[in-house]
């Protein structure tokens, strides 16, 4: 760890793990972690900024398909102790998992006045056409920008990539070799970076009180499954995701605009479900446009049996607004009514 805190500005640059921090092992010819303290021969543009960059990482630094829950505590309390000392955060991120971490941050931490961008790359910072280097240098300025009343410019938890901006609960992988890695099928990008960084003003949310100070919500219930639904799926593998001891919740994530077999065996294993007590969400199987149970016969006998309405969530999103929503309240009502409202701009509602 290296922290400065002499100075109360400047951007607390946290590396978690991923492609962007591995340097090629000459020997093995394998991707491993570079020392973190060597960043700046690495992208030595860093030292043009006039903000001041420290810098934290995680010990081991993980592949983010190793992600759990537990580092999702760890950076967000990281984040409220270091709150004061920074003007931003940015967090370098295994791409795989960026979604989901970034959604249930934004859920997790309360009264945001400061920018959480997190970012990563598809080739290692090192490489010759390394991507990480643009992502990491437009993160940085995103994350140290201030208006002219010295307010952060996005307070939000945010995915920088690509010269894209965008919500982190409303974020997407969609590529998995492209440099276009990620996107917001359903919301407009935050900002955009070309030759200066143009903001996207009237979509960024910005908080009520600005020195308020972040409230961190550090318990999360993790009992949700995903059942997908695909032409054939079997009676069995229905009944032991819906209805599995494990979960108390269960995303469906269904076709179109929400729609699922109507035959009267599924429709009766959903409606034993909702009636165990299990919250049961509709999100879609679509990269976007939202679920509305009203338009057809199939979707109508989910609402029916029970199942609420994800409108345009992700399912990444989904997942985090759950595991948080759950940690928070014992009473299942009371998260199905915070489940339908939009509570960290993760729905168009
Ligand atoms: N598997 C890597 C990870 O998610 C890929 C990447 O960093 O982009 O950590």
């Amino acid at each position: 760890m290296n922290l400065f805190k002499d100075k109360d500005s400047g951007v607390l640059l946290i590396y978690t793990g991923g492609t962007i921090g591995m340097k090629e092992d000459p020997q093995s010819g394998t991707l491993k972690p570079f020392d973190f303290n060597a960043l700046m021969e690495e992208v030595p543009e860093l030292r043009k900024f006039a903000t001041h960059i420290d810098s934290y990482t995680f010990n081991p630094p993980i592949d983010s398909s190793d992600v759990e829950p537990s580092l999702w505590v760890s950076l967000a309390h990281l984040i409220e102790q270091e709150y004061n000392h920074y003007d931003g955060f940015v967090v370098l991120h295994g791409t795989d998992t960026m979604a989901y971490s970034a959604s249930a941050l934004s859920f997790m931490i309360d009264d945001l006045g400061k920018s959480i961008v997190f970012t990563g790359s598809q080739l290692p910072i090192g490489s010759l056409r390394t991507d990480g280097r643009e992502n990491l240098i437009s993160a940085v300025e995103i994350a140290s920008s201030k208006d002219s009343k010295g307010h952060s410019m996005v307070p939000e938890v945010c995915i920088c990539f690509n010269s894209g901006l965008y919500r982190g609960n409303r974020s997407r992988k969609i590529n998995a070799t492209g440099f276009d890695a990620f996107t917001s099928p359903n919301y407009p990008q935050l900002a955009t970076a070309g030759i200066n960084i143009k903001y996207n003003y009237g979509y960024i949310h910005y908080p009520e009180k600005w020195d308020a100070g972040i409230t961190v919500h550090d318990e999360l219930d993790t009992r949700v499954s995903i059942l997908k639904i695909h032409p054939g799926i079997t009676r069995q593998a229905v009944r032991d995701i819906l209805l599995g001891e494990g979960s108390r919740a269960v995303i469906l994530e269904t076709y179109g605009s929400g729609n699922a077999p109507s035959s009267p065996w599924f429709l009766e294993l959903v409606s034993e479900a909702s009636r165990s007590g299990k919250i049961l969400l509709n999100v879609t199987q679509c990269l976007s446009g939202d679920v509305n149970m009203d338009i057809y016969a199939t979707g109508k006998s989910l609402k029916e049996a029970g199942v609420i309405s994800g409108y345009d969530i992700t399912t990444e999103s989904a997942l985090g607004k759950l595991f948080s929503l759950m940690g928070r309240y014992k009473d299942n009502s009371r998260v199905k009514t915070l489940l339908e409202m939009n509570l960290k701009g993760e729905i168009s509602k």
